[in-house]
C-alpha cells in the first residue's frame, strides 16, 4: 500500500491546503495529513488538537485520508508510519528553496523517504493560513480562502484571541 504524509502547520486548514489533500488522495491508498508542530513557530491561532478537528471536518468525505497530530521530526513520523512519501505543495519559487533543503534533510534523516511536491493552482497561489488569519482580523469574507464548513469557527477564534496568536 502506498501511504504518503502531508505535513504542515495547517493554522487554519486553507482552500490551498484542501486541493493539495484531495489531489494527493487520488494519486496514494492512503493520505496522513499531519499537523507538525514546530519548534520554531510557537503558539499559533489553534492548537494542535483543534486544527486536527478542523481538517477531519473538511475530509470527512475522503475516506483515505487520517488526520493526525505530531510532535516528533517529519521523517522519524514517517518511519513510524511506514510512509516512504512525503507531500508537499509549492505555491511560488520563494517556496522551492526551503521545500528542496527540508527534503533533503528529511532523505539524509531517512534515506527510504521520498519527498514529492504537488504545484499550487494558481488560484489559491496567493493563499496561506498567515493570510486568512490577517484578512479574518479585518473581519474580511473568508469564503475564498478556507473550506465554508469552517469560516464561523475562524472567525469566531481570532474575534477570541484579539492580537495573542501573531
Ligand atoms: P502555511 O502556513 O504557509 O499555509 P503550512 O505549513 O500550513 O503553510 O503548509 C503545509 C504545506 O502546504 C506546505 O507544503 C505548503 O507549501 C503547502 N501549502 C500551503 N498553502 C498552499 C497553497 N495555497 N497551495 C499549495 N500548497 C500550499
Amino acid at each position: 500500500m502506498r501511504r504518503a504524509i502531508y505535513p504542515g502547520s495547517f493554522d487554519p486548514v486553507t482552500l490551498g491546503h484542501l486541493d493539495i489533500i484531495k489531489r494527493a488522495s487520488a494519486i496514494f491508498d492512503e493520505l496522513i495529513v499531519c499537523v507538525s508542530v514546530n519548534s520554531a513557530k510557537t503558539g499559533g491561532l489553534f492548537s494542535p488538537e483543534e486544527r486536527v478537528a478542523l481538517i477531519r471536518q473538511v475530509t470527512e468525505e475522503l475516506p483515505n485520508v487520517k488526520v493526525d497530530c505530531s510532535r516528533e521530526l517529519v521523517a522519524e513520523y514517517a518511519k513510524s508510519h511506514r510512509a516512504r512519501v512525503l507531500v508537499k505543495g509549492l505555491r511560488a519559487v520563494s517556496d522551492y528553496e526551503a521545500e528542496i533543503q527540508m527534503a533533503m534533510v528529511n532523505a539524509k534523516l531517512y534515506p527510504k523517504l521520498d519527498t514529492v511536491f504537488l504545484y499550487t493552482r494558481p488560484k489559491y497561489a496567493y493563499l496561506s493560513s498567515t493570510v486568512v488569519k490577517e484578512l479574518a482580523r479585518y473581519g474580511a469574507d473568508l469564503s475564498d480562502f478556507v473550506p465554508r464548513q469552517i469560516i464561523e469557527q475562524v472567525r469566531a477564534k481570532v474575534a477570541a484571541s484579539g492580537q495573542d496568536y501573531l
